[in-house]
């Protein structure tokens, strides 16, 4: 395998693969799913995980095979068990549910995530409006919402800033979910920047920096493969976000699959170049599946073109550093 910085000046070559680094798990579900078997490791099965722990299909199929048990709702978990809560958090009413159940919890939310959640609750404290862009209906958006239910307005898109009613145009914040698309973001923000002049922003980023990595990975192999090939389930908010930068950055295809089964063979007539990478919750062996199912189709000549190097790490969630102390 090659590493290609860069792509100029490159010639393509038939059956070529251009793998795009970085890709695949982040900080974020590393440490959420080593939370649920660390505490199937110390605690014994099962396991309650409320909702799926990572957004990916083989990551919850294998877990459960280890005896994690995915729930929607706190109360499918029975009084006094073990309830993990999952990397794209809850809201503050989930604790107190499990409270009330006896539950012993077990809180993998992502840290960028939390962060999020403490911009909601330091702004509504000082009376914000918040405007969430985010997609309705995602775990994610219902988790931050429920920190401060009262301040908080979704913003879907640019489509819904002509709508938005608030209190005081002086008091208007902006906040999002950490797994949207950088450039359709801005866009909305623009759109709430006209709307509201004096839109106060966040002090950094909320779109985090796996996302962010991704996309312009992405980008970068669309601008030179025929087709895209992205591995992520369908409900992994980054992976369907990855298979829109690549056709806005200009390949002929992109498409999401879970597994090496799924790819049409049809999708490959005329291709030379196929990019692939990963979302955020995918793991890596899926892409290997991808890249011996091309192998084996004559795409042998694999390049890695890597536009950003990554070292974070998070610690476990302190419910399981202390039990292992
Ligand atoms: Fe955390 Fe980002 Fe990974 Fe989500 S995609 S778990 S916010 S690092």
């Amino acid at each position: 395998m090659t590493n290609t910085p860069s792509l100029s000046g490159s010639h393509p070559r038939p059956g070529r693969v251009l793998l795009a680094s970085p890709r695949g798990w982040c900080a974020g579900v590393d440490r959420a799913v080593l939370a649920v078997e660390k505490a199937l490791e110390q605690y014994g099965p099962p396991i309650y995980v409320r909702h799926e722990i990572v957004h990916n299909k083989y990551v919850v199929q294998s877990l459960q095979k280890k005896g994690a048990v995915f729930v929607e709702q706190t109360d499918e978990v029975p009084e006094g068990a073990i309830v993990l809560f999952s990397a794209h958090g809850v809201a503050p009413t989930v604790h107190t549910e499990a409270a009330e159940r006896r539950l012993t919890t077990i809180d993998a939310t992502c840290p960028l995530v939390t962060k999020v959640h403490r911009e909601a609750v330091r702004y509504a404290a000082q009376d914000y409006d918040i405007l969430l862009i985010g997609h309705e209906g995602h775990e994610e958006v219902i988790g931050t919402t429920g920190e401060a239910p009262d301040h908080i307005t979704l913003v879907d898109g640019p489509g819904d800033v002509a709508h938005l009613r608030v209190r005081d145009e002086s008091k208007v914040v902006w906040l999002s979910q950490t797994t949207l698309s950088v450039d359709e973001t801005m866009e909305t923000v623009d759109a709430l920047k006209t709307r509201f002049p004096n839109l106060t922003s966040p002090p950094s980023d909320d779109i985090c920096y796996a996302a962010q990595n991704r996309q312009t990975a992405v980008k970068k192999i669309a601008e030179n493969a025929e087709l895209v090939i992205v591995v992520g389930s369908k409900n992994s908010s980054n992976s369907v976000r990855m298979v829109e930068v690549a056709r806005t950055a200009g390949t002929a295809a992109a498409h999401l699959v879970d597994f090496a089964h799924e790819i049409d063979e049809s999708w490959l007539e005329g291709v030379t170049t196929v990019g692939l990478t990963s979302g955020a919750s995918a793991p890596d062996v899926l892409v290997d599946d991808v890249l011996q199912w091309l192998a084996e189709r004559g795409y042998n000549d694999v390049e890695t073109v890597t536009t950003a190097d990554e070292s974070i790490t998070f610690a476990l969630p302190h419910e399981l550093r202390r039990k292992r102390r």
